[in-house]
């Protein structure tokens, strides 16, 4: 991007951190955002720059351009507000995760550096490089929560099993803790991926091991509730035994919870109140729970997590499944044979397992599916509150989640919201804050050391869609799901002034809350007829029964709990059903 256009990027990154540019900030922009965006995204951005730049914008007082980005952010018109809000989110996270980002200024260490010292990486997977063809029984498609335990299910069960993932494999000898680094090999296109409105940042894993590997590690089993609404096998003994398996496999304990001091703030502030605090169930082992925890949404230097690439997938390969990463799936044909650039694999069946977003696509770009593929889709929208203290708290640091609040959990027919906190590093803390200007943003962010953050995570009722091979996300927050949030918006300003915050900034726009998703759900749903769903209650296709999908998509529903116990519970049953077929 050159001349006028860039001028006119440069000046709005320059508004929104002033110095920014000089840090390479649009650069990095440009490189890892504006070159991943499709051909019509890029259209509307070079639109929207040429305005500004036939408007003499860049020429414009700090002051002047300030008033006019948040006249964008607040417009009526929907367009003004998706630039802003695309704009807001990939400069702000940039400006606070690129390194020479000044952190010093917020008393933030940076990242933590490698250890020489780390634990080795448990597996040898093959790097998709030239013509690959390669003949097995099942060929699992995504190696996160559900396609890692499918994976392991069906290579113990004895057969041929190769495992395709698009991401690369990074274990900690690899994990520095850098946020821009982080997000760039671990995350779902660099953690840029939004609704096509930008009203929800969407993260999600990208590597081998897929979400298991940045995720918080926090395990809750399915509620009663929601097993007894989605029905089918869900009531039965047989996921009651796969929960216990899974819970098993990734030793689910209690036993690190110990509370950092930000989450001691939001207990004290929880039981002033009189409202519920339980301890969070963790996939971890040895965890230090300290400093190194809290850069865990970056991988786990110490080994502690037990993320699929270091359970699901190492029973896998001991039972002979092939492992190919940098293997991005374009087609399943008939056969089925399923095409990854030059890595071809011929295979009886197919287990479709690359999330909520990327499996209904993968579906689409191969024919497959009912009209149910891509519908359903539930994102556990997340808004939050930052609560500023005199003491410093450090929020980087801690055990990732110790605890959790249910008080809302059901506020009508099972819907509501959950309080969950984790650690704040600067970009994710940037991405979640309301940019008002940039004096109110630097100030913001220079107390951020003293401040504590407060989840809201919502169980959504209403749903949105993935459409395209090319998956486009579309969501808008329903009314009734807006209320449940807005409820949860005001009991974390509660909570956090109930512990003695100073100040409470929680992450309401001016038209609608900043919201972010962690968590993505339904697109190919399981059910009892094709009328209803696009999957079989053993999540075979209803069109095509060699294809079996094996991750979040499979949700006949929002869990409302965080997922990843469940969505292994679910291929651990869905991949039993499938090795008992073949
Ligand atoms: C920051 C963060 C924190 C989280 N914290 C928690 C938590 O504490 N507890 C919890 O329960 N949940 C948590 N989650 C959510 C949980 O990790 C995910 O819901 C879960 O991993 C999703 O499992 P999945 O199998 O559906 O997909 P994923 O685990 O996302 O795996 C999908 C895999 O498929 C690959 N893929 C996609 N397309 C293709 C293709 N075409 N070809 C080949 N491979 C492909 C992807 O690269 C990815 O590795 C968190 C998520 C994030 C992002």
């Amino acid at each position: 991007m050159m001349g006028r256009r860039r001028a006119a990027l440069d000046a709005i990154a320059d508004t929104f951190v002033p110095g920014c540019v000089e840090r390479g900030v649009t650069e990095a922009f440009v490189r890892l955002f504006v070159t991943r965006l499709s051909a019509g995204e890029r259209r509307r951005l070079d639109a929207l720059l040429a305005l500004f730049a036939a408007r003499g914008f860049h020429r414009l007082p700090r002051a002047r351009r300030e008033r006019v980005l948040l006249a964008w952010g607040d417009s009526r018109v929907a367009v003004r507000r998706t630039a802003f809000e695309g704009l807001r989110r990939g400069l702000l996270v940039l400006s606070w995760s690129l390194p020479g980002a000044p952190w010093d200024e917020l008393g933030y260490p940076g990242p933590l550096g490698v250890d020489p010292d780390a634990p080795a990486k448990p597996l040898a997977p093959i790097a998709a490089a030239g013509e690959l063809r390669l003949d097995c029984e099942v060929c699992v498609i995504g190696s996160g929560a559900g396609g890692g335990t499918a994976a392991a299910v069906l290579a113990s069960a004895g057969l041929d099993v190769v495992v395709l993932e698009a991401g690369g494999y990074f274990g900690p000898p690899d994990f520095d803790g850098a946020e821009l680094a982080g997000l760039q090999r671990l995350y779902l296109d660099g953690g840029g991926t939004a609704t096509d409105d930008q009203g929800v940042g969407i993260l999600a894993g990208a590597c081998l091991g897929g979400g298991t590997v940045v995720n918080y590690t926090t395990s809750f089993r399915l509620p009663d509730a929601v097993r007894s609404e989605w029905g089918g096998p869900f009531t039965s003994e047989v996921f009651s035994r796969s929960l216990d398996a899974v819970c098993a496999r990734l030793g689910v304990n209690t036993d690190h919870n110990r509370l950092s001091t930000r989450e001691a703030k939001v207990v004290l502030g929880l039981e002033r109140l009189g409202w519920h605090v339980g301890r969070m169930p963790r996939d971890v082992v040895g965890c230090d729970q300290g400093r190194v925890c809290g850069y865990c949404g970056y991988g786990c230097r110490l080994g502690a997590k037990q993320s699929a690439d270091r359970t699901w997938l190492v029973d896998a390969a001991a039972h002979g499944a092939r492992i190919v990463v940098g293997a991005r799936v374009e087609r399943i044909f008939p056969g089925p044979v399923v095409e990854a650039g030059a890595v071809t694999v011929r295979a009886q069946k197919v287990v479709v397992a690359c999330g909520a977003i990327h499996t209904p696509a993968l579906l689409r770009r191969s024919g497959l599916g009912n009209r149910w593929v891509g519908r359903n889709l539930h994102l556990h929208p997340v808004a939050g509150a930052l609560g500023f203290f005199d003491e410093e708290i450090r929020p980087w640091e801690g055990t990732l989640q110790a605890i959790h609040s249910d008080e809302f959990a059901d506020l009508d027919g099972g819907h509501g919201f959950r309080y969950e906190t984790t650690a704040a590093h600067p970009s994710l803390a940037a991405a979640f804050l309301p940019w008002r200007g940039s004096g109110e943003h630097e100030e913001l962010m220079r107390g951020l050391r003293n401040a504590v953050p407060l989840g809201v995570l919502l169980r959504d009722r209403d749903a949105g869609e993935v459409r395209g091979g090319r998956p486009v996300v579309r969501y808008r927050l329903s009314a009734y799901d807006a209320a449940h949030l807005e409820r949860g918006l005001e009991g974390a300003v509660e909570v956090l002034r109930a512990a003695g915050a100073r100040r409470v900034v929680t992450s309401r726009g001016p038209r609608a809350p900043i919201v972010h998703s962690f968590h993505q759900l339904g697109t190919a749903r399981m059910g009892g007829s094709p009328e209803l769903s696009a999957c079989d209650w053993e999540g075979a296709l209803w069109d095509a029964p060699d294809v079996v999908v094996c991750d979040g998509s499979t949700f006949p529903t929002a869990s409302g709990v965080n997922p990843m116990v469940t969505i292994s519970a679910v291929a651990h049953m869905n991949a039993l059903a499938l090795a008992a077929r073949v």
